[in-house]
């Protein structure tokens, strides 16, 4: 053990840094044993769906033009399909990010005169102009269809009442968002997500529910497909790219839905026959076998990190001991020297740029200056780890991913280190 201090020593944790982290990872070990169960569960799931899809050496082939009969895409959904249980999936390096994905999904299954609906408050940020809660060129408001939200109960609980009157003849499609975003209201597990499907399903049988999917996948062993979800949706450079795919997103889920998102990707016509897959699918496949572990690994991370900042008196979202949903862990510092002194901490613990200082930056859509630390294979990847905090109360961070425990551990202690030699908290 004291040659892995040297190691941590090396790369700037000091012995009581390292001892305070050791400590605390003792009395992680059962938790980290049942993330590792889950890991397992979902490894077999993906290779089940691998080899029931029948992947072959040709299946890593690309295509280009056109992309006619590219075996190795057609594969790649059948096995997506496969994994969430759906009928059929759309797995594309020309739906460009998760925000893209999401609005595909809606704005190929919405038409104008329809209402959508969402039943647990604010979308993600980027939805806001999708819809037209902010007004956007291209927007679904701009063609026509109407959007309407129930805010969760002051507690966390679904307002069931709120959503018994606000579906209506015109609803069509009910939007559920997995993970918490950053906001401050809990995850939704996928048994919770599953009620909520129920209840909205009784309300009016031939509503389409999608869910947003965005950095759930393979937290749990059940995804929201298998509790009633019409259609799941992604993006392949958080959980489900295992930090391989270059770019892509996912939208899996019944024939008809996603059918409809193949003919707004490419055209109607078209649909799904078009769309060469040009070098990428190794990666896709290979991302997908490596995100389950890949998912433990930044799951270890958040709680890791929930629990050495917990000690040292911080609050943390969610805490250290509840259960996960989603890998986002949020640390409120309280000042804006904590916010800093974390970020440059993960920033230095990168593989690539760790030599650069992430500096607090106007950024578009925000209103307070925001430092983000990334040092990734992949530009903007957040499976990677990574950070980001706005300058403004409550002044707390948004972390997330790690490729590997070990690379998590060390972010998280090269934050700690940057806290105490700064005098922003006292290891005790
Ligand atoms: C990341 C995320 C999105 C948007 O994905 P981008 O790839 O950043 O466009 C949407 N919803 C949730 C919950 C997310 O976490």
């Amino acid at each position: 053990m004291m040659e892995l201090c040297e190691q941590y020593k090396k790369l700037g944790i000091s012995e009581e840094v390292w001892l305070f982290g050791e400590e605390t990872l003792n009395s992680l070990k059962a938790r980290f044993a049942r993330i590792d169960e889950t890991a397992e569960y979902n490894q077999l799931k993906v290779i089940h769906a691998m080899q029931t899809a029948h992947v072959s050496e040709a299946c890593l082939l690309g295509t280009t033009g056109y992309g006619y009969n590219d075996l190795g895409r057609d594969t790649l959904e059948k096995v997506y399909a496969g994994v969430f249980r759906t009928e059929d999936a759309l797995v594309r390096p020309q739906i460009t990010c998760g925000t893209h994905a999401l609005a595909l999904a809606l704005m190929s299954n919405l038409r104008p005169g329809d209402e959508l609906l969402s039943p647990v408050g604010k979308p993600y940020d980027t939805l806001e102009e999708v819809i037209g809660i902010r007004p956007s060129r291209g927007s679904l408001s701009e063609y026509g269809v109407t959007y309407r939200q129930v805010d969760l109960c002051p507690d966390g609980r679904f307002d069931y009442d709120g959503i018994r009157s606000a579906v209506n003849e015109k609803t069509k499609l009910v939007a559920i968002q997995r993970s918490k975003g950053y906001q401050t209201r809990p995850t939704l597990s996928v048994a919770r997500i599953g009620e909520l499907i129920s209840f909205v399903k009784q309300l009016k049988p031939d509503v389409i529910v999608m869910v947003d999917n965005c950095y759930g996948e393979f937290v749990e062993t059940m995804e929201p497909s298998e509790a009633g979800a019409d259609m799941v949706v992604g993006s392949l450079i958080k959980n489900p790219g295992g930090g391989l795919a270059p770019i892509g997103g996912y939208i899996a889920g019944k024939k008809e839905c996603v059918e409809n998102a193949a003919c707004r990707l490419t055209s109607p016509g078209l649909a799904k026959e078009v769309g060469a897959s040009l070098g990428v699918l190794p990666a896709f496949y290979q991302g997908l076998f490596l995100a389950p572990t890949v998912t433990a690994s930044a799951l270890k991370g958040a709680i890791f990190a929930a629990n050495i900042y917990e000690r040292l008196g911080f609050a943390v979202v969610p805490d250290g001991s509840e259960s996960r949903h989603d890998i986002i862990q949020a640390v409120t510092f309280g000042s804006p020297e904590g916010v800093i002194a974390f970020c440059e901490g993960i920033q230095a613990a990168a593989p690539v740029d760790s030599f650069v200082t992430p500096e607090p930056w106007d950024m578009p859509g925000y209103d307070s200056k925001v430092i983000m630390a990334a040092g990734a294979f992949v530009s903007g990847s957040s499976i990677e780890l990574s950070a980001d905090g706005p300058i403004a109360p409550p002044y707390a961070v948004y972390f997330q991913g790690g490729l590997t425990f070990p690379h998590a551990k060390l972010g998280i202690l090269k934050s700690l280190q940057n806290l105490a030699d700064r005098g922003i908290c006292h290891i005790c």
